[in-house]
C-alpha cells in the first residue's frame, strides 16, 4: 500500500527490532524516514542503504533518547533535511528489571530507564510538535505492561509505559485543535533482542496469549502504518493493544 506517499516520518530507536520494522514499513508506504539509534551504527547504515535502494530518502542520526539536547538536535537535523515532520513514532525504550525490595538494585539503571522511556518521549514530542502540521500523527510504543503487571520485577518498566499512555491521552487533548492525532500502541510479547522468542522465559509468555504465540515486529509496524494513515483520522487518545490476546 502507498498510504504515506511523500510524508516525512521521524522514528526513535530505528536501528533494530520493532523500530527497524516500523522504519521499513513507513518507507514501503511511501514516506521518507529519519530515525535515531545509539549503538547499532552498522545496522542503521544498512537500513539507510536499503531504503535508499527503494527510492525513499532515509537519514540515520545517532541520538540518545535519554539526552534532551541530542533529541532536539536530531529533530532539527530532520527538519533541516526534510522540511517538516508528519509522523512521529516514539519507539526507543529500555527494559530493566528488579523488584522494589532488592537492596542491591541498580538505581542508576532505574533513572536511566525513566530518562529514556518517559522523559525521552516527552522531550521528543516537545521538540517535534512545532514542525508537525494539520493531519500530523504522534504514535508511541508503550507496552501492555502499561495496563497490567503480570509478574514480579517489572514495576519500574510498567510505570514508564503507563506514563506514556497517560501522556498520550493528555497530548491528544492538547493537540486535537491542530488536527494532530496522538495514540499509543501497547505491544505484547514481540520477538526482538529485548524479548527473544527463544528465551527460557518465552514459552510461558506465549502460553499467556489467546493466539498461543509471540508477535512479529511486522505486526506492530502494520498497526503504526494504519494509525499514521488518513484511514485513522478519527482515532486519537487511544490505547491499542497488539498482543495476541494477552490482555483478553
Ligand atoms: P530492542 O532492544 O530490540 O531495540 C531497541 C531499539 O531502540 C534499537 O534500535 C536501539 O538502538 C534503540 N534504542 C535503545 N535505547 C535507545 C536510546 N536511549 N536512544 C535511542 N535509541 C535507543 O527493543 P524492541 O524493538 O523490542 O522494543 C522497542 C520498543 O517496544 C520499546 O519501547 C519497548 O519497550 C517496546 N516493547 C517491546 C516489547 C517486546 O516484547 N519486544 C513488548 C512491549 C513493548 P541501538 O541498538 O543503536 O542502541
Amino acid at each position: 500500500m502507498n498510504r504515506l506517499t511523500d510524508k516525512i516520518a521521524f522514528v526513535t530507536g530505528g536501528s533494530r527490532g520493532i523500530g527497524a520494522s516500523i522504519v521499513r514499513r513507513l518507507a514501503t508506504e511511501g514516506a521518507d524516514v529519519a530515525f535515531t539509534y545509539t549503538h547499532s551504527a552498522p545496522q542503521a547504515e544498512a537500513l539507510v542503504a536499503e531504503l535508499a535502494s527503494t527510492g525513499r530518502r532515509a537519514l540515520a542520526i545517532r541520538a540518545d533518547s535519554g539526552n534532551t539536547a541530542a533529541i532536539r538536535a536530531a529533530v532539527a537535523e530532520t527538519v533541516a533535511q526534510f522540511g517538516r515532520i508528519d509522523v512521529l513514532v516514539n519507539n526507543a525504550g529500555l527494559f530493566i528489571t528488579g523488584t522494589v525490595d532488592d537492596a542491591a538494585a541498580d538505581l542508576a539503571a532505574f533513572d536511566r530507564q525513566l530518562a529514556v522511556n518517559v522523559a525521552g518521549v516527552a522531550a521528543t514530542v516537545r521538540a517535534a510538535v512545532p514542525f508537525i502540521g494539520e493531519g500530523g500523527r504522534i504514535i508511541s510504543i508503550g507496552s501492555t505492561g502499561g495496563s497490567r503487571a503480570p509478574f514480579p520485577g517489572i514495576a519500574d518498566y510498567v510505570a514508564t509505559k503507563a506514563a506514556v499512555a497517560a501522556y498520550t491521552r493528555g497530548w491528544a487533548r492538547d493537540l486535537g485543535s491542530k488536527g494532530i492525532t496522538v495514540n499509543v500502541i501497547q505491544p505484547g510479547n514481540i520477538d526482538t533482542d529485548m524479548n527473544p522468542a527463544t528465551s527460557d522465559f518465552a514459552p510461558a509468555q506465549a502460553a499467556g496469549t489467546a493466539l498461543g504465540r509471540y508477535g512479529r515486529v511486522e505486526e506492530i509496524a502494520a498497526t503504526v502504518a494504519f494509525l499514521a494513515s488518513a484511514e485513522a483520522s478519527y482515532i486519537t487518545g487511544a490505547t491499542i493493544n497488539v498482543d495476541g490476546g494477552q490482555s483478553a
